[in-house]
C-alpha cells in the first residue's frame, strides 16, 4: 500500500490565494458585467526591461548555432552571472561575498522552501507572524510541527510583528535554532534598520543559530541608509543565508531566476557540536536535485547589471513605487494607518475590522481584490495587504472606487 506523507494532512486545506480566487470567482459569476481590479497577489504587470529581452534573444540565437550552442550548464549558475551578483549586489555595498558563494536558481520560493531539508527535524524554528506562507508550510510538510490549532501550528515559535514593534519582531524569549526573516517584508512592507538587524545577527552568533534572510524585495528600498543585505552587518557571514529574486526586481515572475547566498564561513552543527560549512551541503543538494537555470534566462538576468540595464530596472521599480505612494497616500487620507509602500511594493493597512470582512467590502463595493492579512497569520487579522503591482490607470481607478465605497 502506498502511504501518504501524513504531514500533508496537517496543512490548512485552503491556501490563502485559492480562497481569494474562489471568492472572486463566485462574485464575478454572479456579476459578470463588473470589471474587477486585482491588487491582491504580488505579480508584476509590466513587460521585461528591454536590456533583458535583448540579452534573452541574443542568447536564444546562440542556442540555434552549433558553434555557440550550450547543453547542461553548471548547476550553481554560470560564472558570468555569479560574478556580476557578487560584484554589484554585494561588494559594491561593502558586503564580503564572492561569486562561488552564490547559487543561481529558478526561484526564491523553491530555495526558501527547499533549504529546510538541510536541517535536523528536531530543531526549534522561529517564523514571523504574519508570514510568507512558504516558510511555515514547507516545515509542516517535513514534519517539524504538530497540528494546526487556533490559527497556529504547534511546535513553531511565532515572532509577533505588530504595530507596537513596527512589524520588526523582538528576539524570542526561548532559544531557537533557525530564524526566518524577510525584509522588506511580505506582507507588511516593513523594513529593518541596521541596529535591529545587528541584534538578530548577534543573537544567532550567541546561540549558534542560523538566519534565513529573504530579501526578495530589496530593489524597492529607497532609503539607502537601510541595509540591503544582511551581509552588511558585521558577523552575518557566519550565521546567515540570503535569498534574492529577479521576480519583482525586473519582472521575472514568469521568466524565473533567483539566487541564494551561502557564505563559506556559515556553519551548521551535528549532535556532538562539530561544525560543518553549510555551503557544502547546499552544493550537494543543488547538484543532486537541480540542473541549473537555462542559459538564455541567466543572460537575461545578467543584463540588469550592465549597459542600460540598471537604468531600465530603476524605471520599472519607480513605476511600481509611484503606485505604492498613490495607494499609501489615499488610504492614509481615508483615515487608515498604513505600513509599507515607502521601501516596499506592499501596503499593509489596518482595517479597524476583520480582514475578510474588509476584503469582501472592497470586492463587492469597489470591485477591487486585495489580500486579507488574516491569511498570513494570526497577527495579520484586522489588516489587508494592497499590492502596488499594476498599471497606474488601474490603481487610480481602484483607489477612486475604494474611496467611494468607504465613504
Ligand atoms: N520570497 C518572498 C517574500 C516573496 O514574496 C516571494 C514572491 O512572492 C518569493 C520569495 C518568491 O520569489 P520567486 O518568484 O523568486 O520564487
Amino acid at each position: 500500500m502506498i502511504r501518504v506523507n501524513e504531514n500533508y494532512l496537517k496543512l490548512k486545506s485552503s491556501y490563502l490565494f485559492s480562497e481569494i480566487a474562489q471568492r472572486v470567482s463566485v462574485y464575478q459569476k454572479a456579476n459578470p458585467e463588473v470589471q474587477i481590479t486585482r491588487l491582491g497577489i504580488g505579480d508584476v504587470t509590466r513587460e521585461l526591461p528591454k536590456a533583458c529581452t535583448e540579452a534573452f534573444h541574443k542568447a536564444v540565437n546562440e542556442m540555434s548555432d552549433i558553434g555557440t550552442f550550450r547543453g547542461y550548464g553548471p548547476e550553481q549558475g554560470y560564472d558570468f552571472l555569479r560574478e556580476k551578483v557578487a560584484q554589484f549586489d554585494y561588494q559594491a555595498r561593502n558586503a564580503d561575498i564572492s561569486a562561488d558563494e552564490i547559487f543561481i536558481s529558478d526561484g526564491a520560493k523553491c530555495d526558501t522552501g527547499n533549504i529546510q531539508e538541510l536541517f535536523s527535524n528536531d530543531i526549534t524554528i522561529a517564523v514571523p507572524d504574519p508570514v510568507y506562507p512558504v516558510y511555515v508550510d514547507t516545515n509542516v510538510m517535513a514534519g517539524r510541527t504538530s497540528d494546526f490549532e487556533d490559527g497556529r501550528y504547534g511546535g513553531l515559535v511565532y515572532l509577533e510583528c505588530t504595530e507596537k514593534n513596527g512589524f520588526v519582531p523582538d528576539l524570542p524569549k526561548q532559544k531557537v535554532d533557525l530564524i526566518y526573516l524577510c525584509f522588506p517584508n511580505n506582507p507588511t512592507g516593513a523594513t529593518i534598520s541596521r541596529e535591529q538587524l545587528k541584534k538578530w545577527v548577534d543573537y544567532a552568533k550567541k546561540e549558534k543559530a542560523l538566519i534565513l534572510y529573504d530579501a526578495a524585495y530589496v530593489a524597492f528600498i529607497n532609503d539607502k541608509s537601510l541595509p540591503q543585505s544582511i551581509y552588511e552587518i558585521e558577523g552575518a557571514r557566519d550565521v546567515a543565508v540570503e535569498f534574492r529574486s529577479y521576480s519583482k526586481t525586473c519582472g521575472f515572475t514568469g521568466t524565473r531566476c533567483a539566487y541564494t547566498v551561502i557564505p563559506k564561513s556559515c556553519m551548521v552543527y551535528d549532535r556532538n557540536g562539530n561544525a560543518y560549512p553549510l555551503h557544502g551541503f547546499w552544493n550537494r543538494r543543488h547538484t543532486t536535485k537541480f540542473n541549473g537555470v537555462s542559459y538564455p534566462v541567466q543572460r537575461a538576468a545578467e543584463a540588469i547589471y550592465i549597459g542600460d540595464g540598471p537604468k531600465q530596472v530603476q524605471e520599472l521599480i519607480d513605476y511600481y513605487m509611484t503606485n505604492a505612494k498613490m495607494i499609501r497616500d489615499r488610504m492614509t487620507l481615508l483615515g487608515y494607518v498604513c505600513t509599507g509602500g515607502i521601501n516596499s511594493p506592499y501596503i499593509w493597512i489596518n482595517t479597524k475590522t476583520d480582514s475578510w470582512e474588509f476584503f469582501d467590502t472592497l470586492l463587492k463595493k469597489a470591485h477591487v481584490v486585495t489580500t486579507p492579512g488574516a491569511g498570513f497569520g494570526k497577527c495579520g487579522n484586522g489588516y489587508i495587504r494592497i499590492s502596488a503591482f499594476n498599471m497606474h490607470d488601474k490603481v487610480e481607478k481602484a483607489l477612486d472606487a475604494i474611496s467611494a465605497a468607504l465613504k
